[in-house]
């Protein structure tokens, strides 16, 4: 039914959670890539005998040691090796990277032609056009793996483009919903890396808590549906069970609902348009409650951020998601406060030279520039 597949960001959230729909669904796992020679990884290798492995970095004595530990396999090491993974031909690529690092194999997996299963929403943050060139160019296919962009794509299916009116995605508020911006003053990296509904890589689990992740997901959804930012609306869903909604011109809202468990959209991805077996049973309606409330956007100044730079376009993107992943580095090793995320953020844009920039290089550029100038502002900042 499906096609073989490849895993890149095999060893993180997102990465494990697709082997272990691989393996409920059957499907051959022909790759595996990540960015360290780790135990890990060398775990994943054993139980994959017959996955070309690619490692993005590791010293070069961690590299020797992983590649003898494994002797007899086709183990290759640089970021060219999972370039070379995402353009196997016929195959489904997930992409499970973590931020900028995940740009070229998306683009590599599309122009290859192949189904991009993409769970690096950085990418259509970080380069959309470059992105939308790819798709176009080799023909691929681009499924979202972000649950709320699963849950939209799966609301569209049979509906005409031209009787859409607006997409809402549902925010689950983060660890923070209610507190106000002087409460979240001193907030520490434990309690920011508590979701209260979801367990996440450390990126992610703090930008659900400063909303930025949701900021990236209104920016993903333009990117994904063709639709204008005046027509995405946020709204807050704590139990995040409804994860997300396309309105229609004849007044109909059509939802998608399910527990929140990324292997359900993970799954789609991988059998779309089609449906397989699934690892989670269906939702339990007696006893629940779901409720919706308007974003707080004083509390949390980065979700209008991020439309704003979606609206400007052009380099604001790549330097509202570059800014970001300095920004919660430093938070999350005690060099910022957590106000200061979107502080650094809302800074960076409005220092950093806007350019529309028309190929990797030069998001590569804006992306470095927009980073010296995240530090330089983080230092500024203590
Ligand atoms: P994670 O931190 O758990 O895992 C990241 C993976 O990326 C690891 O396997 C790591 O080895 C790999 N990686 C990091 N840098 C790399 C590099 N330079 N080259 C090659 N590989 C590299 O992250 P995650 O939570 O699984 O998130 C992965 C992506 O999925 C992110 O873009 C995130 O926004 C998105 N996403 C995650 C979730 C979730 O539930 N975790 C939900 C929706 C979207
Ligand atoms: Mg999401």
């Amino acid at each position: 039914m499906s096609r073989p597949l490849v895993v890149l960001g095999a060893t993180g959230s997102v990465g494990r959670q697709t082997l272990e729909v691989a393996n409920h669904l059957g499907l051959q796992v022909t790759g595996i890539g990540a960015r360290l020679p780790s135990p890990e990884l060398l775990d994943l290798a054993l139980s994959y005998p017959g996955a070309a492995l690619a490692v993005a970095g590791g010293s070069a004595g961690d590299r020797k040691e992983f590649a003898n530990s494994l002797a007899g396999r086709n183990v290759e090491f640089g970021s060219e090796a999972l370039i070379a993974l995402a353009v196997t031909p016929a195959q489904t690529i997930m992409n499970a990277v973590v931020g900028l690092a995940g740009l070229p194999f998306t683009l590599a997996a599309l122009e290859a032609g192949n189904r991009l299963a993409l769970a690096n929403k950085e990418s259509l943050v970080a380069a959309g056009p470059l992105v939308q060139t790819a798709l176009s160019r080799g023909g691929g296919e681009l499924i979202p793996v972000d649950s709320e962009h699963s849950a939209i794509l799966q609301c569209l299916m049979g509906e005409d483009q031209g009787a859409l009116v607006r997409l809402i995605l549902t925010a689950s508020g983060g660890p923070f919903r209610g507190w106000s911006r002087e409460e979240m003053e001193e907030v520490t990296p434990a309690q920011a890396l508590k979701h209260p509904n979801w367990v996440m890589g450390k990126r992610i689990t703090v930008d659900s808590a400063t909303l930025v992740n949701k900021a990236f997901e209104v920016i993903e959804a333009n990117q994904l549906f063709g639709l204008s930012f005046d027509q995405i609306e946020v709204v807050i869903h704590p139990q995040s069970v409804v994860h997300s909604m396309v309105e229609f011109s004849d007044g109909s809202t059509k939802a998608h609902l399910g527990y929140p468990d990324m292997r359900i959209p993970i799954a789609f991805a991988l059998t779309y348009p089609l449906r397989g077996p699934g690892l989670v049973g269906g939702f339990r309606w007696p006893g629940q409650r779901l409720t919706f409330e308007e974003v707080d956007l004083e509390a949390f100044p980065a979700l209008a951020l991020g439309f704003a730079a979606g609206r400007q376009g052009g380099s604001a993107p790549t330097i509202l998601n570059a800014a970001d992943e300095i920004a919660v580095e430093a938070f999350l090793t005690g060099r910022l406060g957590f106000n200061g995320i979107s502080r650094v953020i809302s800074d960076a844009l409005e220092t950093v030279p806007h350019s529309n920039p028309s190929n990797l290089e030069e998001v590569i550029e804006v992306d470095r520039v927009a980073r010296t100038t995240a530090a330089s502002l983080i230092v500024g900042a203590c």
